[in-house]
This record gives structure tokens, C-alpha cells and sequence, in this order.
């Protein structure tokens, strides 16, 4: 089994490559979507947010209220890494899980995680390599707002709300310059794959 770490700022192309390896026959992994089923009511990202935030940043159906979140952590550095670790805990077990998972059915092909923050201990050291997927901003700030029906300057805070480009470039064994049409990125993937 080879474990393939994918990650990128937002827009950059992450999760179309991520997309390429899993037509190949990749099976992918993706941090978000676990974030999102870890956080739901009942499951244990929620049940520590709520023993930590409050019941107040729940809505009427004991989901989590994003926003309401969201401010109460937005001005704390503390809460918000608090809240960060809460989640990346959960996901980091559930990720380890499902690699447990294959591993103990025999998998013996590429796993793909698909993590948009590049954190080192837990997501991207489990990795055999890592692959960060950059684009020019300006084709970000496009995709993102065409992708999401976004206007520019939300598309625009979007990015700069995350780490620099450079900052991930610093996490690569690859660099997949996603900056051109989908055949030439489809071609790097598979050189990649076959190298
Ligand atoms: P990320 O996961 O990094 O946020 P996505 O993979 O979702 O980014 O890509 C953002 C948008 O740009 C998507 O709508 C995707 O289809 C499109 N896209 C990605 N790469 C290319 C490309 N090489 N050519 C054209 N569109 C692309």
C-alpha cells in the first residue's frame, strides 16, 4: 500500500486531483468529508465541542450552528485551536481507521488523503509522500468563484484567510503546478503515478 497525501490552498485543484487518482483506482480518504460526519450531532467531535463551546452553538436541531461557532472562536487564538485540535484529533482517528481498514482486507494499491490543512503530525507523516497542487492566485480566485458561485472579493478573503502557497510548497515531496487545462494536469498525475 502506498499512502498519498494531497493537499493545496483552496482552489488550487486539490480535489480534482484527488478525483484523477481515484478514477485511476486510487482509494481516497478525504479529511473533509470525515470533518463534517465527526462534527454531527451525537458523533465525538460534537459531543467535545459542545461540552467545551456550549450548548448555545447548537440550532434547534442540535446541529452545529457554523456561524455561531465561528465568532466565538474568531477573535480567540486559543479557542480556535482549541476547536482546531478538537477536530483534527477526529479526523486523524477516523483517517487511521479506514487505512487499518484496507490494510486488514488486503488493500495493496495507492490510499489518497485528501487534507486541506496541511498539518504535519497525524495527516501528512502518515503519508509516504506528499503532494501539494499550487496554481497562480488570480486562476484561483476564478475557479474558487466559478466552482462556488462566489463573488470575487469573498473568493479574494477566502484565500488570503488561508497559509501562503509558499507554506505548503515547504510541506512537498511533489509539487503539481495545476496552472493549465485538465488534460495537462491529468498527464502530470499519471506521469507522477507511473514515475
Ligand atoms: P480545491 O480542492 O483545491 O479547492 P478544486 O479541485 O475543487 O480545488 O478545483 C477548483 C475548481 O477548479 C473546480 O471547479 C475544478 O473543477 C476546477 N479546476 C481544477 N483544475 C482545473 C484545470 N486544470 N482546468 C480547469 N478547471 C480546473
Amino acid at each position: 500500500m502506498k499512502i498519498i497525501g494531497v493537499t493545496g490552498g483552496i482552489g488550487a485543484g486539490k480535489s480534482t486531483v484527488s478525483a484523477i487518482l481515484k478514477e485511476m483506482g486510487a482509494e481516497v480518504i478525504d479529511a473533509d468529508h470525515i470533518s463534517r460526519i465527526v462534527t454531527q450531532p451525537g458523533e465525538p467531535a460534537w459531543k467535545e465541542i459542545v461540552e467545551h463551546f456550549g450548548r448555545e452553538i447548537l440550532l434547534p436541531d442540535d446541529t452545529i450552528d457554523r456561524k455561531k461557532l465561528g465568532r466565538k472562536v474568531f477573535n480567540s487564538e486559543k479557542k480556535r485551536r482549541k476547536l482546531e485540535k478538537i477536530i483534527h484529533a477526529r479526523v486523524i482517528h477516523e483517517m487511521k481507521e479506514r487505512i487499518k481498514s484496507l490494510e486488514e482486507a488486503g488493500y495493496d494499491g495507492i490510499v489518497v488523503l485528501d487534507v486541506p490543512i496541511p498539518v504535519r503530525e497525524g495527516f501528512l507523516d502518515i503519508a509516504d509522500t506528499v503532494w501539494v497542487v499550487v496554481c497562480p492566485d488570480e486562476e484561483r480566485i476564478r475557479r474558487v468563484m466559478s466552482r462556488s458561485k462566489m463573488e470575487r472579493a469573498d473568493a479574494e478573503s477566502r484565500i488570503r484567510s488561508q497559509l501562503p502557497q509558499e507554506d505548503y510548497i515547504k510541506l512537498a515531496d511533489v509539487v503539481i503546478d495545476n496552472h493549465g487545462d485538465m488534460e495537462t494536469l491529468k498527464r502530470k498525475v499519471s506521469g507522477l503515478l507511473n514515475s
